[in-house]
């Protein structure tokens, strides 16, 4: 379910049986001449939007917020660069206004992964979980679920994340914006990790799928967790 598409009755129903969110979070940046520019952001929703329909609750609209991006790195174009205290900010927000409408297990799925920047999302997400005994907030990396099972899966615009962006949305890849011959390099193309020419979306679904594969699990276990917290601060048991 979206957030943005759902029926107040939808959301009251949720809230009782099902009070996980998901805020797919990322930023507006350069992924190498051949992707769209909102890759990290797109990823995270998709996988989002994947994991909801295997364990339910809902995901909210992608938020484009990053911090460190390849813009302060290299002058990388096309890359909004967020401050870390709007970004510090913006996640207390939205985990405090979720837990105010009754979401008790809120994940945010990080698309980007500057250092910094998701330093930055699990310092609000500690915070959040230092303030509220009876609720349950993580902050995880898209690739960290297929870490789980030692399948190394974050890059910057390399063949893990050019596959994921084939997968999900081909039409917003575009290899032959690469040069067809040479090295391709963090320095003058922003791409990191295993060379994206050889990105294809069969190695993309086979992330995305692990994605969900492991994350699922910890989540229902995790809901398991809040609900029982919650039937006990209501007395219930
Ligand atoms: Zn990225």
């Amino acid at each position: 379910m979206k957030y943005e598409e759902a029926l107040p009755h939808q959301l009251d129903e949720l809230i009782k049986t099902c009070p996980f969110a998901i805020i797919p979070w990322g930023a507006h940046e350069w992924h190498g001449p051949q992707n769209a520019v909102g890759l990290d952001t797109l990823k995270a929703y998709y996988m989002s939007l994947d994991l909801v329909a295997e364990v339910g609750g809902v995901v909210l609209p992608p938020v484009y917020c990053g911090y460190q991006t390849m813009k302060p790195y290299k002058e990388f174009r096309h890359t909004l660069e967020f401050p870390r205290e709007i970004v510090y900010s913006l996640v207390l927000q939205y985990l405090d206004q979720l837990y105010d409408e009754g979401f008790r297990l809120i994940l945010i799925v990080m698309g980007h992964y500057g250092g910094k920047h998701v330093e930055t999302i699990q310092e609000a997400v500690q915070r959040f979980n230092d303030c509220h005994s009876h609720a349950q907030a993580v902050a995880w990396p898209d690739y960290m679920p297929a870490g789980w099972v030692d399948v190394r899966g974050g890059d910057h615009a390399g063949k893990n994340e050019t596959s994921l962006l084939m997968y999900y949305r081909p039409d917003l890849v575009d290899l032959s914006q690469l040069p067809a011959e040479g090295d391709v390099d963090i320095e003058i193309h922003g791409v990191g990790g295993e060379d994206p020419r050889e990105a294809t979306s069969e190695h993309g679904e086979m992330l995305a799928k692990l994605f969900v594969e492991q994350a699922a699990p910890k989540i229902r276990e995790m809901l398991d967790e809040v609900l029982a917290m919650r039937d006990k601060s209501r007395g219930r048991v």
